[in-house]
């Protein structure tokens, strides 16, 4: 059955009204009566099955009076959607990155390699990692039951990762920098994730065990990445990425 599009507007309480194109089709085409039941959407991530209370034909397109009855869903994906670009720490870190941040609802990890980076793989070694990455991201989300399993990209090098950002959907992205002084995360993410928009499209740069250097930010400034600071402390770098995501998911209230 086609589900149909009602404004969050029209939508107060239980109570929903349906106008314009979409209750003419329910009405002329689908036939609908009161008493029927529907599905409708509001276009920011809800769905809702709804009873036909009463429907008025005064005028040109008729309008429908309806009744929310149900919920529908068990939706597990965040409406802020979050690329996390990591840096690939030593040993066996990102492992535990990759975990943690699918549980917390990244949608993607691209792991990273940037000047100081320690960690060297060559293509044998990246490929098999990326296959094991893939499955632990698999593992995660079938744990914290998310419909959706996040991807994790191919290895890229620094000035690549900042290509595929420029090149690709992300609306906004955050390279967190230690040195930044004027750009903080909480009024940057309060002033794009949290202030309304209920579809969103985050990327998050993290460095690696000895950060970014001034150049490398520097080159992030200019294709419209945002450095901002985590605050005084200095985070490990399998710390910062979570953290970010972390607070960006909880200012775009998906933290419940
Ligand atoms: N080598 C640096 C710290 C690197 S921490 C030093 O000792 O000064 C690893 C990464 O975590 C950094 O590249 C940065 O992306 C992020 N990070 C950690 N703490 C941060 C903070 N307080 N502000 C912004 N970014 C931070």
């Amino acid at each position: 059955m086609p589900h149909f599009f009602v404004s969050s507007k029209d939508i107060k309480g239980n109570g929903v009204l349906i106008r314009g194109g979409e209750a003419k089709h329910i009405v002329t085409v689908l036939r609908k009566k009161k008493g029927d039941e529907i599905d409708i959407f509001d276009g920011c991530g809800n769905e809702f099955r709804v009873r036909i209370l009463e429907i008025d034909r005064l005028g040109g397109f008729p309008r429908i009076k309806a009744n929310i009855i149900a919920q529908k869903g068990g939706e597990t994906e965040p409406k802020l959607k979050i690329t996390l670009f990591q840096s690939i720490p030593k040993g066996n870190k990102l492992d535990f990155i990759i975990q943690k941040a699918t549980e917390i609802g990244v949608s993607e990890i691209v792991p990273i390699t940037t000047e100081r980076t320690i960690v060297r793989l060559d293509y044998k070694k990246k490929k098999n990692k990326t296959i094991r990455w893939q499955k632990i991201a698999q593992e995660a989300a079938k744990q914290s039951r998310r419909n959706f399993i996040p991807q994790v990209g191919s290895v890229l090098d620094f000035p690549q990762a900042l290509k595929e950002f420029s090149e690709g959907k992300p609306q906004m992205g955050i390279i967190a920098w230690e040195m930044e002084d004027k750009n903080y995360l909480r009024e940057v993410l309060r002033s794009s994730v949290g202030c309304g928009i209920s579809h969103f499209h985050l990327a998050i740069f993290i460095g690696p065990e000895g950060g970014f250097t001034p150049e490398e930010v520097e080159k992030a400034r200019r294709v419209g990445v945002v450095p901002v600071s985590l605050g005084p402390r200095i985070l490990r770098t399998e710390t910062a990425g979570l953290v970010v995501a972390m607070v960006a998911l909880y200012e775009s209230s998906d933290l419940g």
